[in-house]
Parts: structure tokens; sequence; C-alpha cells
């Protein structure tokens, strides 16, 4: 997940990297009472998650609070690269000498990660890196050792930091490790990360991407989900703890395993394009093991969607064998009737691999009008988008 600028600056607060004053705003008035009581001249800052606000208008100086007010009108509502502000943040503003850039990532490629700082920060790090690579240091960083005081002061001499400044750099440099390690993120990244003209050092942007994966063990972080900007359907499936993503199409996925899922993505995108362009409404994969209830939880996600015409549902039995999954279908339809649900939009179901006959033979002597079996992916494919399709 990645955070907002305002959520970044938060993590670092917490763990000692030096910011400055800031309140988030929704409307100009808030703004307003935001930049009073921060008492002088302030940035209003959109809160988008890309980069490049302050090229795009998205970041302004205020002298007043009559002009906080003015410039959060200005920016609030604004489309920065097709994200929409919904928020600023009013900050205080402070006389800049000197834009760094550093940040710690994780590199997969080298089981590692990297440190990068270069004392040429500010808005265009991105222009330094491909022109002038060497003004961008890259430092390895074991994922054991981390940033102990000594890598902190190779990394800013690396970059070639002023002499006098290292020691205030370094100490920055572990406290943004610390927000690393203790909040399980990906990547931390400060540009600017400035000298004040009164000789101080401070993180004026932020960027964090937390690790999903570690999200158990933070449950802080789940304040941090951004619920307004997430499909419904998508919140409602993770909320029942199933992998799914909402697609653009009218054919609903349900299949087990990530590989056969992403696949089968494929074949019905390839069969919908004889029947006009039909394609995957999402991607559901049930997993492994998946019992009668978690078919029914998958049905009922696919099935709500208004989008779906027709499910697919493309099961290969392994640990759970297809006479399973096909009482499990089966159950699930039972289920969802039961609740007031009751299933009209019709089912292709494809079942292969561990006990496939007796799978087969049960679905088969359902009676249930809306399921029809298919024998292979690619026709079961055909047939799902041709019922989309209402061909
Ligand atoms: P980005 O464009 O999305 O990376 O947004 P930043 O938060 O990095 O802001 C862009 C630029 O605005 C910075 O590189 C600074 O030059 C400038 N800026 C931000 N805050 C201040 C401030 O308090 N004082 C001054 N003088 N400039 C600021
Ligand atoms: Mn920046």
């Amino acid at each position: 997940m990645d955070l907002y600028e305002y959520q970044a600056r938060e993590l670092f607060a917490a763990h000692g990297v030096p910011v400055i004053a800031a309140y988030t705003a929704d409307t100009p008035d808030e703004a307003a009472t935001a930049a009073e009581r921060i008492n002088g001249m302030c940035v209003v800052k959109a809160q988008v998650k890309t980069g490049g606000r302050g090229k795009a208008g998205g970041v302004k100086l205020a002298k007043t609070v009559d002009e906080a007010r003015a410039r959060a009108t200005d920016i609030l509502g604004m489309d920065i690269k097709g994200h929409t502000v919904r928020r600023v943040l009013v900050t205080g503003a402070v006389d800049i000498a000197r834009e760094f850039y550093v940040s710690f990532l994780l590199d997969r490629a080298n089981r590692a990660y990297l440190a990068m700082a270069s004392v040429e920060g500010g808005m265009d790090i991105e222009e330094v890196a491909r022109t002038k690579p060497e003004a961008l240091a890259r430092i390895r960083v074991d994922a054991i050792e981390g940033v102990t005081p000594a890598k902190a002061a190779e990394i800013a001499a690396t970059a070639n930091f002023p002499e006098e400044l290292r020691p205030a750099i370094a100490e920055v440099l572990q406290k943004l490790w610390r927000v690393l390690v203790a909040e399980d993120a990906t990547l931390v990244e400060v540009n600017p990360l400035v000298l004040t003209e009164q000789g101080d050092v401070l993180a004026i942007d932020g960027k964090v991407t937390l690790d999903d994966n570690a999200r158990f063990r933070h449950p802080h972080h789940e304040a941090f989900v951004d619920r307004a900007a997430t499909d419904p359907i998508e919140l409602r499936a993770k909320e029942l703890d199933l992998n799914y993503v909402k697609l653009d199409g009218s054919v609903g996925i349900i299949g087990n395993g990530a590989g056969l899922v992403m696949s089968t993505l494929d074949v019905v995108a390839y069969a919908g394009e004889e029947f006009g362009g039909v394609k995957p409404a999402n991607f559901l994969d049930i997993g492994g093991g998946a019992s009668a209830q978690v078919m029914a939880n998958g049905l009922d996600i696919v099935l709500n969607d208004p989008d779906v015409k027709a499910v697919f549902v493309n099961v290969f039995g392994g640990i759970t064998a297809c006479d399973a999954v096909a009482n499990g279908i089966i159950q699930a339809i039972a289920l969802l009737e039961s609740r007031g649900e009751p299933v009209t939009k019709p089912l292709v179901c494809r079942i292969d691999g561990n006990n496939a006959v007796e799978g087969r033979r049960i679905l088969d002597e359902s009676g249930l009008a809306i399921v029809e079996r298919v024998e292979t992916m690619d026709e079961a494919a055909r047939r799902v988008a041709q019922l989309a399709a209402g061909a």
C-alpha cells in the first residue's frame, strides 16, 4: 500500500525523522484554520498518490490565512495525472538553502536493501538519475545488519554531502531506516530533504510504501486504507478474505490458483474477441483448499457485480478433489438461494484434475438449469463469452 504524504509524515514523526508542523484539510475553510494554527507562512500541498505535484501546481506558498484559503480553493478538486485532489496538507514554510534526496528500498533482485542519496534533490530526481547517474549514490544495505552508524556515514560520504552536514544527515538516515524496519515498509523516500537557511535538516516531502503481507502485524495501518478510493466490491472481498481484483469486462471469473486464474483471464479475453470484445469482469482466486463456504463467498461477490453477465468457474482439483468442488458449487447456489439471492446468471463450469469424473457427474445430475458444464477450458471460455454477449 502506497501512503499519502501526510500519512508518511505521521510515520516519520513517530520515529523521529525531523518534519515541520502540518495539518490536513478537506475544505478551504479547514485550510484557513490550519494556516491560523501554523501562524505564519505556510505551504498548501495536494494529497495525491503521485509525484510531480509541485510541477503540476499542486504545491503553493501562502503568506496569510486568506491566501491559504485561496490556494486550497485552487488545489482542491484539481486533477493531477488522473488523481483528483480531495485533501490538502497545510505545512509550515521554511527557507530552503539546499534540497537533497534520500531513500531506502527493497532490492529483491539482490536480496538486500538499497540506499539512494543525492545532493541534487528536489523536483527532478528522475532527471538526475537519467542524465547524471553519478550524482545519485547507490549503496547496498544488508537486511540483517541494517543501517548502522557506520553505514549511515558511508551513505552520506558516498553521496558527497558537505562534510559538516554528514553527522546530521547520518542521523536522519538511521531514523528513516527505523521507519522502514519498524513499519514493515518496502520503500521510504524523502525528496527533498532540505537544509534550511537556519541550518536545520528537515524532511519536506515523504513517500512510503508499506508491505501488505505484514499488515497483520500493524493494526494501526488499517487507518491508512483509503476507503473512498477503493472499489466497494474489492472492499467486501477483502472482508471475506478473498483474493479479488475488479476488472472492466462482463465475465465473472472464479478459479483456484493464481496461475490458473491469470490464464483464464487470457483465454476469456481471447475468446471474447469473437463476440465484440467481451472481457473478464474480475480476477478471483479462491485458493487451493476452497470449501463450499469459500465458493459461496466467491460466487456471492462475483454475482453481485452488476457488470457481470455470466460466470466462468474454472477449477483444477488438487488438494480439494473435484467432487468436493462440484458439491461446493451446488451448496453455494443453495446457500445464496436461502439468503434470498437466487442465482439467475448463467454459470459455465469446467472442472478437471483430481476425481474429475465424479465431480462432473455430480454437476451433470444436479438438475440446476443455470449450470452449464463444458469439457475444456477453451470451449468454456468461448461459451461464457457467448452467454455474456447475449449471443
Ligand atoms: P512533489 O513535487 O510532489 O515532489 O512535492 P514536494 O513536497 O517535494 O514539493 C515540491 C517543491 O516545493 C519542493 O522541492 C520545494 O522546492 C518546494 N517547497 C515545498 N515546501 C516548501 C517550503 O516550505 N518552502 C519553500 N521555499 N519551498 C517549498
Ligand atoms: Mn517531492
